[in-house]
C-alpha cells in the first residue's frame, strides 16, 4: 500500500522499500513531486523542478532495481542548490546574471549522485552567489521557513533546508562557505554537515570563495546525511584542492557496534568553548543547547571547558577573505561569453559596466567592492594579509584545542529564524549571525549541526558539532546516538506553507 506518509520516512526505509519493490522509484518520486507543486508551492523553495526529467532518472532507477544493479542510492529522490552544474538544467546560482545559463556539464558532485541512482527532483534556491544567512538576496524571491511563513530559512542553501525540513525531498546537496549549510540546518530543524575541505570536489560547483567553498549534505537525520555525504566524496583530479583519500562509507560507520549500548558516547570528550557562550547567546538557544549538552553527558561523553580565543575575529577575518576571493571569482561574469548581457552599450567597458550593474544584485555588487577594495595596493597589507593572519591564529586555535577533546559543541546560531527583512540596510548585522560557524571554515575543518529545541516562537534550535580533519564518521555518530535517544530531528513542522 503506498501512502503519502512514505515521505516522511528516512532514506534507509525508503531504500527498503525500493528493494522489496513494495513502492517503486517512479511511485515515490511522484509522491515528492505532488509534495512540490501542493503544500510546497508558497515555500519557494525551488528555482526549478524537472518533472519530466526526474520521472526519467526514476524510470531508469527502477530498471537498474529490477536487475538487481541498485547503487546506494538508486531510486531515492533528491534536489541539487542551484549552484550545482547540471547538464541541460537551468544553473542560475540564485541570480539574475545567470538566468540564463543552461550548464554544459555535470559537477563532480552531481555525477557522482547520478552514478548512485539517485533522481533529482529540480534545483533549489538559494542567496545569490551563496552570498547571505537568510536566502532574501535570491533574484527568484525569498524561500519560507517551513516552521513559520515570513520567516527566513537561513542561507544560503535555504531552499535545500526548507525542502528537506517540508518533506519535499529526503535529501538535498548545499555549499557551506562560511555557514551555509550549517545554519539553514538549524533555522529549519534538520541536520546538515559541512564536511573537512577537500573532500567534496568543487568542480562545477560555481565559486564564491574558493578556499573556503564547501559541498555539503542535508537531511532529516545524521544518517540520512550519512548516506548522502558517502555518495558526493571521492577524489577529483579537475579540483586542485580534492583531497586523493580513500572513501568512508558513513552510513555504516554509524552504526559499528559501541561496547556499552546505554552509554554509546563513553570515552568521547567534547570541548565547551567559552566563547560560544558569551555574549550575544540568545537565552531561549543557549537553554536548548545546554540542555542537549545534558544529553550527550547521559549518553556517556564527557564535557570540559575549552577556550578558543580568536574565534571572535572570525567575522572580520572571514568577510575580508570571503569578498576579495569573491570579487576575483565573480570577475569571469562579464556578459560575453555566458550570463545576462545588457541589451545597449557603446563599447566593451559599456557593456561590462551595465552587464554587470543589471546582473548583480546589492549584496553581490557590495562584495564585489569591497574585495575589490582590500586586495587592492595600499590596503592589502592591512587588510588582506591581516585577515590571513587572522585565519591561520584561528586554525591553530581548534589545533591546541584538538589535544584536549574529540569534538567541540555549541549553538549553531546565536539566534533563530527571523522574519523577512528583520536586519533592514544593516548587512553587518546579518554578518555577525555567522559567528559561530565561520571559524570552522577558516580552519577546513568539517562541522555538523543538528536539531535540539525549539524557542517559544516554535523554532527550531540547532548544536553545532565541530571536529578535526576528516572526522565526519565521528561526528556522524556523535549526532546519530544523540537522535538515537531524542526525537527532535522526528518533528515536522504542522503546516508548511
Ligand atoms: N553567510 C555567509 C556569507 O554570507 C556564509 C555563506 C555561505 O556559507 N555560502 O558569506
Amino acid at each position: 500500500m503506498i501512502s503519502v506518509q512514505i515521505c516522511n520516512e528516512p532514506v534507509s526505509v525508503l531504500r527498503r522499500a525500493l528493494a522489496k519493490k513494495e513502492i517503486s522509484s517512479v511511485e515515490l518520486t511522484k509522491l515528492f513531486l505532488s509534495r512540490i507543486e501542493g503544500i510546497g508551492a508558497p515555500l519557494n523553495a525551488f528555482i526549478t523542478v524537472d518533472s519530466e526529467r526526474a520521472l526519467a532518472e526514476a524510470r531508469a532507477a527502477d530498471g537498474r532495481i529490477a536487475k538487481g544493479e541498485a547503487g546506494a542510492l538508486t531510486g531515492i529522490p533528491l534536489a541539487h542548490k542551484d549552484l550545482f552544474c547540471t547538464e541541460g538544467v537551468l544553473t542560475s546560482c540564485g541570480s539574475k546574471m545567470l538566468s540564463n545559463f543552461v550548464s554544459p556539464y555535470d559537477a563532480h558532485v552531481v555525477s557522482l549522485l547520478k552514478k548512485a541512482g539517485a533522481v533529482s527532483l529540480g534545483k533549489t534556491n538559494m542567496d545569490e552567489f551563496a552570498m547571505g544567512s537568510s536566502n532574501e538576496t535570491s533574484h527568484y524571491g525569498p524561500v519560507h521557513n517551513p516552521w513559520k511563513p515570513g520567516y527566513v530559512p537561513g542561507g544560503s542553501s535555504g531552499g535545500s533546508a526548507a525542502a528537506v525540513a517540508a518533506r519535499l525531498v529526503p535529501i538535498a546537496t548545499g555549499t557551506d562557505t562560511g555557514g551555509s549549510v550549517r545554519q539553514p540546518a538549524s533555522f529549519c530543524g534538520i541536520t546538515g554537515i559541512k564536511p573537512t575541505y577537500g573532500l567534496v570536489s568543487r568542480y562545477g560547483m560555481v565559486a564564491y570563495a574558493s578556499s573556503l567553498d564547501q559541498g555539503g549534505a542535508f537531511g532529516a537525520s545524521a544518517a540520512d546525511c550519512a548516506a548522502l555525504l558517502s555518495a558526493m566524496t571521492g577524489f577529483d583530479p579537475r579540483d586542485s584542492t580534492s583531497l586523493d583519500r580513500p572513501t568512508e562509507d558513513y552510513a555504516a560507520a554509524i552504526d559499528a557496534p559501541v561496547p556499552h549500548a546505554s552509554r554509546p558516547l563513553a570515552g568521547l570528550t567534547v570541548g565547551i568553548p567559552d566563547e560560544f557562550f558569551s555574549e550575544g547567546l540568545g537565552d531561549e538557544v543557549r537553554a536548548a543547547v545546554e540542555s542537549a549538552l545534558a544529553q550527550y553527558r547521559a549518553l556517556g561523553a564527557a564535557t570540559r571547558q575549552i577556550s578558543l580565543p580568536n574565534a571572535r575575529l572570525a567575522i572580520p577575518a572571514y568577510y575580508v577573505i570571503a569578498m576579495a576571493e569573491a570579487s576575483s571569482n565573480l570577475s569571469r561574469f562579464d556578459g560575453v561569453r555566458y550570463g545576462h548581457r545588457t541589451a545597449e552599450y557603446a563599447d566593451l567597458s559599456d557593456l561590462y559596466c551595465k552587464s554587470r550593474s543589471e546582473g548583480f544584485g546589492a549584496e553581490v555588487q557590495r562584495r564585489i567592492l569591497v574585495g575589490t577594495f582590500v586586495l587592492s595596493h595600499g590596503y592589502y597589507d592591512a587588510y588582506y594579509l591581516q585577515a590571513q593572519k587572522l585565519r591561520r591564529l584561528i586554525a591553530d586555535d581548534f589545533k591546541r584545542a584538538f589535544t584536549e577533546c574529540d569534538l567541540i559543541a555549541g549553538p549553531t546560531s546565536p539566534v533563530t529564524a527571523w522574519p523577512f527583512g528583520a536586519m533592514g540596510d544593516d548587512p553587518v548585522k546579518m554578518y555577525l549571525a555567522d559567528i559561530y560557524t565561520t571559524p570552522v571554515n577558516l580552519a577546513g575543518l568539517p562541522g555538523i549541526s543538528h536539531p535540539c529545541g525549539f524557542d517559544s516562537a516554535g523554532l527550531p534550535v540547532g548544536l553545532q558539532l565541530i571536529g578535526n580533519y576528516f572526522s565526519e564518521a565521528r561526528l556522524l555518530a556523535a549526532a546519530h546516538h544523540f537522535q538515537q535517544s531524542t526525537d527532535w530531528h522526528l518533528r515536522r513542522p504542522a503546516n508548511p506553507a
